[in-house]
Order: structure tokens, then C-alpha cells, then sequence
């Protein structure tokens, strides 16, 4: 049985979350309503709901979240009530050139769920079929919540075209720096190497595969790379702080014919110094952008269905840095916490079926 109403955590303005009783939404055709049983804070939602604002208000917030589907509208031939699920946030417009070419992160006018249209900081919500994928058996709904962030750090990882045995670096250790790192082992690097300014971030990434763990507080991580490359430096650098220090830094340490790519949102300017611009010249380092990730229909390009794939199979986990569980009624104090870093964090969770 489905309720009337709901709890959702609605933005009205930047800084202004309310936690309210409001209709559940009904779905039209083609749409599916979940029932959100875990919902997490991504790097782009404290800075949103803070400071830049949502596009419409009230809005619901939150985009990376798995439940189970409770209604369909109309006829969905591969889905059904009751099945195990996550969905993709970004609604691609379908008709622009870069959707037309199955890119579609690089839509030109997208819709985005809980930014542009309501999210998962609710116990139900609803969006478009299409947008909709089952979670392998095995998968609990934590992990599955965690499927955006992964996505992102793979297609990152593709952006920095690693080869069987190639050097990787990956600077910030959050949730998508971490899957990157898992990311950096499965597509066959031979070393990976980890920078944070959090010692407890940096020993999750060494249980999860890193193998040199640098903790930029007391250790410049420039020349403890130049140290284990014997000045060679690292052939592909993520950057996923975003960070104006940690872009500088990538292109300092990267390789000759190496690659930078930066994955972290910045809302900075960037200064190279002298070196860092004689560097990337003369080691003719390629600087990349990665931007969200990508659910094309070409299979060994879809973000999303490979990196639920390897969650199935065990291979990609989330667990280890899911550090925080709240229920709804705690989103506008997580919130304040995160912007006034008061909260030292990994992936935090909302688990809106918990009163
Ligand atoms: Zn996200
Ligand atoms: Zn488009």
C-alpha cells in the first residue's frame, strides 16, 4: 500500500532546507515511483543547497539513491513493481546533437534530478523509465546508492585512458576518488597512489588497493612521487578534490606523454606556476576534463551498467566509506555540518524509510 504523503527534505532557498509532509507523486506514463530506501550526499549538493540554489523552489534535493519500485505508469515491458533499482539523475533533452551522438552528459539542455526537478531526499520519488536500472541480487541498497559516484569516477578513469601497467595517481580520497582508486586497479594499473590530508581516508584507500598513500599535510606529495619514480613522474593523474592545489599538483606530477584529468568540481581559477606550464609543455602532458558520467548505449562505454556489474560481481564497493546513516529528519543539520566543515566524512547516507 502506498501512503498519501510523504517526508522530503525541500530546498526554498540556498540554506533553507525544510523537511516536510507533502504528496507522494503520481506517475505518468512511462514513469516509475521508488520507494528510496538510501540516498547520499554528493560533493555538488552542499555547495547547491547552501550557496548556489536549486533552479526552481521548493525542490526536492538529492540524486545518487536505490530503492524498490512501488507503481509504474503505463506500459514498462522490463520493469516491475517491487524490483531492485537505481536511477540515472541526468534526463538527457534526446534531441541535441550530443545526445543524438549518444553522449549524453554533454547534453545541451538537460533536466537533472534534484536540481532541476525533485530528488531522493524523499521517501518516494519518481522519474522517467528510461532512467531506471535493476541492482544485481547481492547488492544491498547502500552500495547501490553509491552507483552515481562510481560511475563518475569510471568514466574518469576512461577520460585518462590507463593501459595495463601504467602508473595512476589519484589526488582526493572522497567517495569518488576511492572508486577510482578501485577503478585504477581493475582496468590494470601497476601502481596506484593515493593523496589526501586525511589519514583515515588514505587507510581505507590502501585496503581498497592503493599502494603508496601520501598524506599532503606533512608530506608534499610532489616530491614523494619524484622520489618513488626516480623523477619520471605518474602517467595518469585524477584529480578529483577540486581543488586549485591539486590541479597544480596533477600537472607537476604527471608524466612525460602523461595525462591529467580533472574530475573534482572546482569553483576556483586555476595558476600554473612557471614550472607547471614548462612541465606540461615539455612532457607534452594531456590536461582533460571528465564531466558526470555516461550511460551510452555502446556497452563497453556505459558508466552505469558496468560499474553496477562489478558491484555485483563484488569486485567495486562502496561499504568502507559509508561513514554516516541519518534519517530524514536530520538533512538541514548534516547540511550545516558539511558547509561549516564540522563533519569529517566519507559517503553519508539518508535512509528515508527510517523515521
Ligand atoms: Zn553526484
Ligand atoms: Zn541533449
Amino acid at each position: 500500500m502506498i501512503p498519501k504523503t510523504m517526508l522530503a527534505a525541500r530546498l526554498y532557498a540556498p540554506g533553507d532546507i525544510r523537511v516536510e509532509e507533502v504528496p507522494i507523486p503520481e506517475v505518468g506514463e512511462s514513469e516509475v515511483l521508488i520507494k528510496v530506501m538510501a540516498a547520499g550526499i554528493c560533493g555538488s549538493d552542499p555547495p547547491r543547497a547552501m550557496s548556489t540554489g536549486t533552479y526552481s523552489y521548493p525542490l526536492t534535493i538529492g540524486h545518487e539513491f536505490a530503492g524498490e519500485i512501488a507503481a509504474i505508469g503505463g506500459a514498462v515491458w522490463d520493469l516491475a513493481p517491487g524490483d531492485r533499482v537505481t536511477a540515472i539523475p541526468l534526463i538527457p533533452c534526446g534531441a541535441c546533437v550530443y545526445c543524438k551522438a549518444g553522449q549524453y552528459n554533454l547534453c545541451d539542455h538537460y533536466d537533472y534530478i534534484g536540481s532541476r526537478t525533485d530528488g531522493a531526499f524523499a521517501q518516494y520519488m519518481k522519474t522517467r523509465a528510461e532512467n531506471v536500472l535493476r541492482i544485481p541480487d547481492g547488492v544491498d541498497f547502500e552500495t547501490a546508492a553509491t552507483t552515481d559516484p562510481a560511475a563518475v569516477a569510471l568514466h574518469s578513469i576512461r577520460k585518462a585512458r590507463i593501459a595495463v601497467g601504467d602508473t595512476v595517481a589519484v589526488l582526493g580520497t572522497g567517495p569518488i576518488g576511492l572508486f577510482a582508486v578501485q577503478w585504477a586497479k581493475i582496468v590494470g594499473a601497476v601502481m596506484v597512489a593515493a593523496v589526501d590530508v586525511y589519514d583515515e581516508k588514505l587507510r581505507v584507500a590502501r585496503e581498497l588497493g592503493a599502494d603508496l598513500c601520501i598524506n599532503a599535510s606533512r608530506d608534499d606529495p610532489v616530491e614523494a612521487i619524484n622520489q618513488v619514480t626516480f623523477g619520471k613522474g605518474i602517467n595518469r593523474v585524477i584529480e578529483t578534490a577540486g581543488a586549485s592545489q591539486t590541479q597544480h599538483q596533477a600537472c607537476l606530477i604527471a608524466s612525460k606523454l602523461g595525462s591529467v584529468v580533472f574530475c573534482g568540481i572546482s569553483h576556483a581559477g586555476l595558476d600554473l606556476s612557471e614550472v607547471a606550464v614548462d612541465r606540461v609543455m615539455r612532457r607534452e602532458i594531456s590536461v582533460v576534463g571528465s564531466w558526470n558520467s555516461g550511460d551510452v548505449t555502446v556497452p563497453h562505454e556505459d558508466d552505469w551498467r558496468t560499474t553496477l556489474c562489478f558491484m555485483g560481481q563484488g569486485k567495486l564497493v562502496a561499504k568502507p566509506f559509508i561513514t554516516h546513516r541519518h534519517p530524514l529528519s536530520e538533512v538541514p543539520k548534516v547540511f550545516a555540518d558539511i558547509w561549516n566543515r564540522h563533519l569529517v566524512h566519507g559517503k553519508v547516507l539518508f535512509l528515508p524509510q527510517q523515521r
